[in-house]
C-alpha cells in the first residue's frame, strides 16, 4: 500500500516518489505512487491536485480497494519521479476544513446542533446541522470561532489507544476501526478525521458565515475561511460601494435605499397600468366612433406599438358596443420586429367563422396562430406584407359576409 505522506507531515507538498503502477482510466491515467504527498478526494474534502513528472495531476481518488489513484494526463513509466502537490489549493482546502471543525465544535457547544454533513467545493462551503438555529447563534458562533483563530491554538493529530479513545471527548463516531487518527484543536474539538489541517488555528486566517437555510430538519450553513474569506469580503464590498453610489445614499442606509426604490417601482407600475387602461378605453370608443361614422360595420386597421394584449382589449371593447361589427387589427408589435394579426366578430354574427377571414391573412405573414368562430389571432415575421394580408382578410371577409348574406 502507499505510504500517506499528507496524514504524517501534511506540511510536505513536494518528494521523490517511484510509480509502481500506469494504467488507462476514464479521464486519462491512473497513477499508483510507492508514497505521496497528495490528499484523496474524501470526508467533504475535494483531492489535491499537482504534477507528478511531466504530467498534470487532474484529481486524486481512493479505489475501492483502498488505493491511492492519481488520475494524471498522460501516461508514465515505472520509476522515480518528482511529485508536487498545488500548494494554493491546498492551502484553501485545509483552510476550509480546519475551520469547519472550528465551526461544527462551537455549534455544538452553543446549542448542541451535530454536525451531520460537510462539502466542500471550489465556490463554497457548508455544513448540514441536525437541527435549526437562528441568527444570533450563528453570530455568536462566528466570534467564539475567530476568538479561537486569533488564539492560535495548536492542531494536531493523535493516534490513541483503545483506551485513551473512550477517555476522549470525541465530537463524533469514528468511520474507520482500526488506527484511528484524531484531530485535536486546543481543548476545543476532538474528531475522528484523516483530513489536511495546519499546525494551529492562526493559519485558517478568520471565518465568516455567508448564509444559512432551512435544510430538511435542521439547518444548513455556508462558510468562506482564510483568503477566500478576504476574497468575499472584498467583493462583496465592491459590490456595496457601487450600490452605496449608484444610490447617492450611505453603505449603511442601502438596504432601506433598494427598498424605497422597490417600492417606487411598483406604484409606478400601477400608475402605468391605470394610465394604459385609460388610454385603451379613450381609443376603444375612437374606434366605435370611427366604425359608426363609416357606415360599414366593419373595422381594418394598423395600430403602431401595441401588443396582442392590447389588441384583445381594444376588440373586446369595441365589439361590446357594437356586437353586429367585425374588427380586424394589426400591429408591428411593441418593437415593431413582428406582424400581429387579430379578426374578431360580435355576438350578432354567429354564422360567420372568423377563422376563414383570419387564415389567408395569416398565411400571408407566414405566420402562427388560430382561435375559434367568434375570435382568432396570430403574429408572424413577416412586418412588410402587413398591409396585403389585411387586404386579403378584407377580401376574406367580403366573401364570408357574401355566403351567409348576412
Ligand atoms: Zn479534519
Amino acid at each position: 500500500m502507499t505510504r500517506l505522506i499528507y496524514l504524517e507531515d501534511p506540511n510536505c507538498l513536494a518528494c521523490d516518489v517511484q510509480i509502481m503502477k500506469c494504467d488507462p482510466h476514464p479521464e486519462g491515467f491512473a497513477i499508483i505512487l510507492d508514497q505521496t504527498p497528495f490528499y484523496p478526494e474524501g470526508g467533504g474534502q475535494p483531492g489535491d491536485t499537482g504534477r507528478i513528472g511531466d504530467a498534470v495531476v487532474i484529481n486524486v481518488v481512493t479505489s475501492p480497494d483502498k488505493e491511492v489513484l492519481h488520475i494524471v494526463d498522460k501516461a508514465l513509466s515505472s520509476g522515480p519521479a518528482k511529485a508536487s502537490v498545488d500548494p494554493e489549493r491546498r492551502a484553501d482546502h485545509t483552510q476550509q476544513h480546519a475551520a469547519q471543525h472550528l465551526l461544527s465544535a462551537c455549534l455544538l457547544e452553543l446549542c448542541e446542533a451535530a454536525t451531520i454533513g460537510f462539502h466542500m467545493s471550489e465556490s463554497y462551503t457548508s455544513i448540514d446541522l441536525d437541527k435549526k438555529v437562528d441568527q444570533e447563534v450563528l453570530e455568536r458562533a462566528v466570534f467564539i470561532a475567530n476568538d479561537a483563530i486569533r488564539a492560535a491554538l495548536s492542531i494536531e493529530a493523535l493516534y490513541p489507544d483503545e483506551a485513551t479513545l473512550q477517555s476522549l471527548p470525541l465530537r463524533k463516531i469514528p468511520k474507520v476501526e482500526d488506527n484511528i487518527r484524531v484531530i485535536r484543536i486546543g481543548d476545543l474539538d476532538y474528531s475522528p478525521c484523516g483530513g489536511t489541517h495546519p499546525d494551529t488555528t492562526a493559519a485558517i486566517g478568520c471565518l465568516m458565515i455567508t448564509r444559512y437555510e432551512n435544510y430538511k430538519a435542521g439547518t444548513r450553513v455556508e462558510f468562506v475561511a482564510g483568503e477566500r474569506a478576504i476574497r468575499d469580503m472584498l467583493r462583496k464590498n465592491a459590490a456595496l460601494t457601487q450600490l452605496s453610489q449608484s444610490l447617492a445614499t450611505p453603505v449603511s442606509d442601502v438596504v432601506k435605499g433598494v427598498e424605497k426604490l422597490l417600492s417606487n417601482q411598483s406604484k409606478l407600475e400601477k400608475e402605468l397600468r391605470q394610465a394604459k387602461s385609460a388610454l385603451l378605453e379613450f381609443e376603444t370608443e375612437r374606434l366605435v366612433s370611427d366604425i359608426e361614422h363609416s357606415g360599414e360595420q366593419q373595422l381594418i386597421r394598423v395600430l403602431q406599438g401595441k401588443d396582442m394584449s392590447d389588441l384583445r382589449v381594444l376588440s373586446a371593447g369595441v365589439l361590446k358596443a357594437l356586437p353586429g361589427a367585425v374588427v380586424i387589427l394589426a400591429s408591428t408589435g411593441s418593437d415593431g420586429s413582428q406582424a400581429q394579426l387579430l379578426c374578431a366578430r360580435g355576438d350578432n354574427l354567429p354564422k360567420l367563422d372568423i377563422r376563414e377571414v383570419f387564415k389567408p391573412a395569416i398565411a400571408l405573414l407566414e405566420g402562427r396562430g388560430g382561435g375559434n368562430p367568434a375570435v382568432a389571432q396570430g403574429g408572424g415575421p413577416r412586418v412588410e406584407l402587413l398591409d396585403q394580408a389585411l387586404e386579403a382578410a378584407a377580401s376574406a371577409l367580403a366573401q364570408q359576409r357574401g355566403l351567409i348574406e348576412v
